[in-house]
């Protein structure tokens, strides 16, 4: 199938182009110039006011909470984490629930413009082959570009927890709901049955969610996975300053960061993702500069978990490519990359002098070029060039956000919100037309949703109720980490 785009402007990273014309012919981009239109071609009208663009990658993000969205008030992130996703077995997921749940933020992304999605799916209590197919059969159907791995932490509480230690509630004893075995078992059904799928548009990634909540055989096991098959590993490291305090807590950090002891294992490497990056010190961001490692930044989630401020300009300035993610719908609460995109730039204009602040064109080139780059594809993605994979968004300028058309670049930051986007395709195929999907029925999707989940709600009350009971030792934990000295302060705090 051809698609042409008749007359549209479009983006670089030095400036737009146009109006010309662009070929999309299977996959790919054919042709960007004078074309004209054969019988064959769908053509799309651009007007010279329509604003082509790479699809947004929203390279960091957690499909099971999508259905939680709004539903916790703001806390730290290990206080969170006990209401966030309960390995409780009232909430096991049917098939169904997986599918509609990770169906609900697809569909948000798609109107706006995202096409690119790197899913580190925690299945709680346990990723079980018909879940791990209702997740990538959400993914197929709606047409997104989904790298999904599984996010399953391997130890009990106390080892990934500072001063838990003497405390004698089973439940932070308890191992795992399921072990390393088991789960590289769940990786070989992944890698067999989705890797590549869809002619290449779905894929599978590794993730060690942590490096505190792995053994290193794992970590090591996960990390040879992501080297045979050269994708991703995900690993949210150093993300509050609870992490940077366990490095001095626990005996097998030895006073190492986490980013430190990844790469004292020999594990961090060009295809590291590291998650926020936000309490890393000099060394540390040294030592992801060195692998050639992607940091993923996603100021929406560190805002709604006061977990800090990621140094932005610290990692620029070493050449580390970032990324830029949603996190989960339950601590942004939205699947929108544009309001990552707008917070990217601005929440660093509180942390110092002008220095420190990035410019417009930098957020943009995080959010396409990094996000490429933290997905392995900076061959063809993240870009609107002859040869690279057609993963596009269609802009009107004929908008508010962009009338007058001041500076594009400002424009695209500061003041789009996503309404302006008119179609979405993927691998080369329109999947979201006027605000809506081309392949879902909406209505139905949010119908059959709605009446699923208020009916699981008493569940989820119910599970939370059993959290509550732990809560005093998390704000505890938190609590005691706040008071340590840790050399550097990644909170705006007023003095
Ligand atoms: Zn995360």
């Amino acid at each position: 199938m051809t698609v042409l785009f008749k007359d549209v402007l479009v983006y670089h990273p030095d400036g737009i182009t146009g109006p010309v014309d662009v070929l999309v012919s299977g996959q790919r981009i054919a042709s960007i110039g004078s074309v004209t239109a054969r019988p064959a071609d769908q053509v799309v009208e651009g007007r010279s006011h329509h604003l082509l663009v790479p699809g947004l990658v929203n390279a960091h993000f957690h499909s099971p909470a999508n259905h939680l969205k709004g539903s916790l008030p703001s806390m730290p992130l290990e206080m969170f984490m006990l209401y966030e996703s309960p390995d409780d077995e009232s909430l096991r997921p049917s098939p169904r629930e997986a599918y509609l749940r990770t169906m609900l933020a697809a569909t948000e992304m798609l109107r706006n413009g995202t096409t690119s999605v790197q899913d580190d799916a925690f299945l709680m209590p346990s990723p079980e082959p018909d879940i791990i197919d209702a997740v990538m059969l959400a993914y197929r159907d709606c047409g997104i570009r989904a790298t999904v791995a599984l996010d399953q932490p391997e130890l009990a509480e106390t080892d990934k927890l500072p001063f838990l230690e003497g405390r004698r509630d089973p439940a932070l004893h308890r191992p795992a709901p399921m072990g390393a075995k088991d789960l590289l078992e769940r990786y070989d059904y992944l890698f067999s049955k989705w890797h590549g799928a869809a002619a290449g548009r779905l894929n599978a990634a590794v993730s060690i969610s942590a490096p505190q909540r792995v053994s290193p055989e794992y970590f090591a096991a996960l990390d040879e996975l992501s080297r045979t098959h050269q994708v991703p590993l995900y690993a949210h490291m150093l993300e509050t300053k609870v992490q940077r305090v366990l490095s001095s807590e626990q005996a097998r950090f030895a006073g190492r960061s986490l980013v430190r002891y990844s790469a004292d294992l020999g594990l961090l490497n060009e295809r590291t993702n590291v998650i926020h990056a936000v309490w890393v010190d000099d060394l540390d961001l040294d030592l992801i500069a060195e692998a050639g490692a992607v940091v993923v930044h996603n100021p929406v989630s560190n805002l709604r978990l006061g977990s800090g401020i990621m140094p932005f300009r610290a990692a620029r300035r070493r050449g580390i490519p970032i990324a830029l993610g949603v996190d989960e719908a339950i601590c942004n609460d939205r699947a929108d990359m544009w309001d990552v995109v707008r917070m990217a730039g601005l929440i660093h204009n509180i942390t110092g002098p002008d220095d420190e602040w990035p410019s417009a064109g930098e957020v943009l080139e995080s959010l396409w070029s990094g996000g490429a780059a933290a997905m392995l594809r900076s061959q063809d993605l993240g870009r609107v060039q002859v040869g690279a994979l057609a993963d596009l968004a269609l802009l009107d300028l004929h908008s508010p956000a962009f009338t007058p058309l001041n500076d594009v670049f400002g424009q695209l930051v500061y003041c789009e919100s996503g309404s302006s986007v008119v179609l979405t395709m993927v691998d080369g195929a329109v999947v979201a037309r006027d605000g809506r999907l081309t392949a879902v029925d909406e209505d139905a999707l949010l119908d059959e949703a709605r009446e699923l989940f208020s009916a699981k709600a008493a569940e989820r009350d119910a599970a939370r109720r059993g959290a509550d009971r732990l809560l005093p030792v998390y704000a505890e934990v938190v609590r005691r980490s706040a008071a340590v000295d840790v050399g550097l302060d990644r909170w705006a705090r007023r003095r």
